[in-house]
C-alpha cells in the first residue's frame, strides 16, 4: 500500500518553453482510476509565466510539508542517490548548494540544479 502524497503547490523550476527558471503552481492531481493520489501518481504543473503546463512523477517532488519548513538541511549530493525537485542540495566539491530546479530523463538521468553562484548545472542521478 502506498500512501497519500501532497507535493509542494508552488515551486521553481527551469520551464523548457520560457528557458529560464519560473514560479509554477500545481495545476492538478492525476491519479489511475479509483486509486487515491501517492507518490506514483502525475502532478501537473502551470508556468506562471507562459501559461502552458507539464507533468511531474510524484517521485520527483518535494513533499508540501518538508517545502514549509524554513532551513531543512541540505540533502548532500552524491551521483547515486534520488533527488526531487524543490530540495536543496550541497556539493561537497564545489563547497556550494543549490536548488533541484528539474529533472533529465536520460541514461543516466540528471537533475538540474540552480546554485547560488556557479547557476544553473547539470547533475547525474540514480546511478546504478
Ligand atoms: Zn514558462
Amino acid at each position: 500500500m502506498s500512501s497519500p502524497f501532497s507535493p509542494a503547490d508552488d515551486l521553481e523550476v527551469y520551464c523548457r518553453f520560457c528557458d529560464k527558471i519560473t514560479p509554477v503552481q500545481l495545476d492538478r492531481s492525476i491519479a489511475e482510476n479509483g486509486r487515491t493520489v501517492d507518490r506514483n501518481s502525475t502532478f501537473e504543473y502551470l508556468c506562471t509565466k507562459c501559461f502552458k503546463t507539464f507533468c511531474y512523477c510524484g517521485n520527483d517532488l518535494i513533499e508540501q510539508s518538508r517545502h514549509e519548513e524554513q532551513g531543512t538541511e541540505a540533502h548532500q549530493y552524491n551521483p547515486q542517490e534520488h533527488f526531487v525537485i524543490g530540495e536543496t542540495i550541497h556539493h561537497k566539491k564545489w563547497k556550494e548548494s543549490g536548488v533541484v530546479v528539474g529533472k533529465d530523463r536520460g541514461t543516466p538521468s540528471r537533475i538540474l540544479v540552480n546554485f547560488e553562484k556557479s547557476g544553473l548545472k547539470k547533475l547525474i542521478e540514480d546511478l546504478q
